[in-house]
């Protein structure tokens, strides 16, 4: 299987986290299948539209073989739409996840599209602030005792940890720090 990072493709901004990837020279793959996800031995979850990438994987069983590969100890990394997906519960709806964070998310917390932003996000352990580009981003409300919160914006919480499932409101495939992406390919 070697150390190829996946980037789930089926719908978003995979191809800025395809580029991150090059940049740092760690190899990467698209994932779209089963067959794909099989060659990968992590996994990000990029931005997009939760709703129509869930009803996807649910379709292809793509969904499930994440579950399963997860459970198994493969790393994975959700961004916004990511996030969403990985979490146990998205508030006030009953939307598919995928469930391997035992956080619930708030969809659209700073608003609506014209209220995408970019701010200085505190990240735990780092001197220097994370640039975080929120577009239509998902905050966490609440969350389980083994979840670490690593990442706040104005009281908010925008980055988790869960043993080997990663979850960030943000986007730091839009920006060029590539600090996270390389965090997340050495580990
Ligand atoms: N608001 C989107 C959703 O609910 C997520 C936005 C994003 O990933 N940039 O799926």
């Amino acid at each position: 299987m070697g150390r190829v990072v996946g980037v789930l493709a089926v719908q978003g901004d995979y191809a800025k986290h395809m580029e991150v990837l090059g940049r740092i020279g760690a190899p990467a793959q698209e994932v779209r299948t089963v067959e794909d996800l099989d060659q990968v031995d992590r996994l990000i979850i990029p931005g997009g539209e939760s709703t129509t990438v869930g009803l996807l994987l649910q379709r292809f069983g793509l969904g499930e073989e994440i579950v399963r590969r997860a459970g198994s100890g493969m790393p994975v990394w959700g961004t916004c739409m990511g996030l969403i997906l990985l979490a146990r519960e998205v508030e006030g709806r009953d939307q598919w996840t995928l469930g391997l964070l035992d956080v619930k998310v708030r969809r659209n917390a700073f608003g609506s599209q014209v209220n995408s932003f970019e701010d200085s996000v505190e990240i735990d352990g780092w001197e220097e602030p994370a640039l975080g580009v929120f577009i239509r981003a998902p905050v966490v409300v609440d969350h389980g005792p083994e979840v670490e919160a690593f990442a706040q914006y104005q009281g908010q919480i925008v980055g988790v940890r869960q043993g080997t499932i990663i979850g960030t409101s943000f986007h730091p495939e839009l920006t060029s720090d590539t600090r996270i992406h390389q965090e997340f390919v050495s580990k």
